[in-house]
């Protein structure tokens, strides 16, 4: 792939697998408040819990990009429902967030991030609310986006300007690699950026814009650049 300058990669189903991580989180959390507030857990399964995000992401559609807002939100409802005050959400939401950064990174992805960075900037692209400082990834990356941050969430095209801004490089010049047939490729493709899907179990593509190149993981991805 001719005249690529920079590179934007997603995070969740791109570097780790997210379901397990956030299942072992919201575990972790509910194990908490069965400790500390057990009359919550007596009110609320980890699958009420679960649910409540579909009711608060009803009533508050301008923040379900907020991933961060939408857990607090959630927990501070719950506990206050029981008498608790603030100081509890502080502790019960970082013990989700400390336990949602035990990620365990696919094969590739360590020795593909190390080749990738010694041959372009590169940029994380999430609309999850995973810190790579926390684990210990932001050495490999330039800057690090979020739609918390941007206030938009991919596909809309406002993560994919700022990295090019960021980057100081026209859209055809920044290659974006991710997971989501929309949110990565048809977002990346509609804002111009070239794009390929790591597409890592033989699934077919279900978005509308054909990516420029497909692969199964970052060594094949350092292969075809
Ligand atoms: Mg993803």
């Amino acid at each position: 792939m001719k005249n690529i300058k920079a590179i934007s990669i997603d995070l969740d189903d791109t570097l780790w697998p997210v379901e397990p991580v956030i299942r072992l989180a919201e575990k972790r959390l509910h194990d908490w408040l069965d400790s500390y507030c057990p009359d919550v857990t007596e009110g609320y399964s980890i699958d009420d819990l679960r649910k409540l995000r579909v009711t608060v992401a009803e009533a508050h559609p301008e923040r379900t990009h907020d991933l961060t807002w939408m857990r607090r939100h959630i927990l501070k409802r719950v506990l206050r429902e029981y008498g608790y005050g603030d100081e509890h959400l502080e502790t019960a939401f970082e013990v989700f967030f400390a336990a949602r950064h035990e990620v365990t990174l696919y094969d590739d992805v360590l020795p593909g991030l190390t080749a990738l960075a010694s041959r372009y900037p590169l940029a994380c692209l999430s609309n999850g609310n995973a810190d790579v400082n926390r684990i210990g990834l932001n050495g490999h990356f330039r800057f690090s986006l979020s739609a918390r941050e941007v206030g938009q969430p991919k596909p809309h095209r406002a993560m994919f300007d700022e990295a090019c801004r960021r980057f100081e490089l026209q859209p055809h010049e920044v290659l974006h690699v991710g997971d989501h047939p929309v949110q990565d490729i048809d977002g990346a493709a509609d804002a111009g950026l070239r794009t390929v899907w790591l597409n890592r179990n033989g699934a077919s593509f279900s978005g509308n814009r054909a990516p420029d190149g497909e692969v199964a993981s970052l060594a094949e991805l350092v292969e075809l650049l």
